[in-house]
């Protein structure tokens, strides 16, 4: 049985006032069934391993470099370095960095790999935009991203979460029903079976328009292990009811 994982997802949001009192709020509230982890933006992934150490809630980052250690790469941040910071995952691949920062599959395969270099579990992110989902090349898409994953990680795929982020369906309000989002996570595990036994135990995680009112439905589908939270990962209130659904 997979322990579920919920993970929220800040993106660029928060500034440290907001974040304390985010943060004490959430922590009166739990523990909770799932695994839990919040990833600020990175500035303030120091403030977060300060007021989360020894707490339920464990923390990432929302990117990670390619590139390991230290080196001439202006605006990076390796996992080395979220490493010091007591992060424990590194998000890749979000749509938002393929779309608006033109990382491919490619790329983020070798995030992935650099995270894993230092034991950060990467948070890979695979989904279809809503052109492709009509001209019904959803799952050559998802398949796509994850098969260069694999190829890349080796017997270490097994280690990864996958997060399934149908594109239509971040910031829209507009959810994948549970069958949809069921069907794209039992491919993926069809396909990381594939690849590994250990896919068995791999948690994948469905992101896109989560909301208290509809997170139990979609996570008690089979191949649903919890999931990637954008906006209501903002109010306490609507996470904690999301990381007990
Ligand atoms: P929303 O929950 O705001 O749709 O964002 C989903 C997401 O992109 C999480 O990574």
């Amino acid at each position: 049985q997979r322990k579920k994982l919920v993970v929220g997802n800040w993106k660029m949001h928060g500034g440290k006032g907001f974040i304390e009192a985010l943060l004490a709020e959430l922590k009166g509230r739990g523990p909770w069934p799932s695994d839990v982890a919040v990833c600020p933006p990175a500035l303030y992934l120091p403030q977060c391993e300060q007021l989360l150490a020894s707490t339920p809630i464990a923390w990432g980052a929302q990117d990670v470099s390619a590139h390991n250690g230290q080196g001439a790469y202006t605006g990076e941040i390796s996992a080395t370095m979220l490493k010091e910071f007591g992060a424990r995952y590194a998000i890749v691949g979000h749509s938002e960095r393929r779309s608006y920062h033109a990382e491919n599959d490619q790329l983020v395969a070798a995030k992935a790999k650099a995270a894993l270099a230092q034991d950060l579990t990467p948070i890979v992110c695979v989904g279809e935009t809503r052109a492709e989902r009509e001209a019904g090349h959803t799952e050559a898409v998802v398949q796509r991203q994850l098969g260069t994953l694999i190829r890349n990680l080796g017997a270490r795929i097994g280690e990864v979460v996958v997060a399934y982020e149908p594109v239509w369906a971040i910031g829209t309000g507009l959810t994948a029903s549970p069958e949809q989002a069921q069907d794209v996570h039992a491919r993926l595990r069809q396909q990381l079976l594939a690849a590994t036994p250990a896919a068995a135990q791999m948690r994948i995680l469905y992101g896109g328009s989560v909301k208290p009112d509809n997170a139990a439905q979609l996570f008690a589908q089979p191949d649903i292990d919890g999931g990637l939270i954008g906006g209501a990962a903002l109010k306490a209130a609507d996470f904690d009811a999301i990381c007990r659904a």
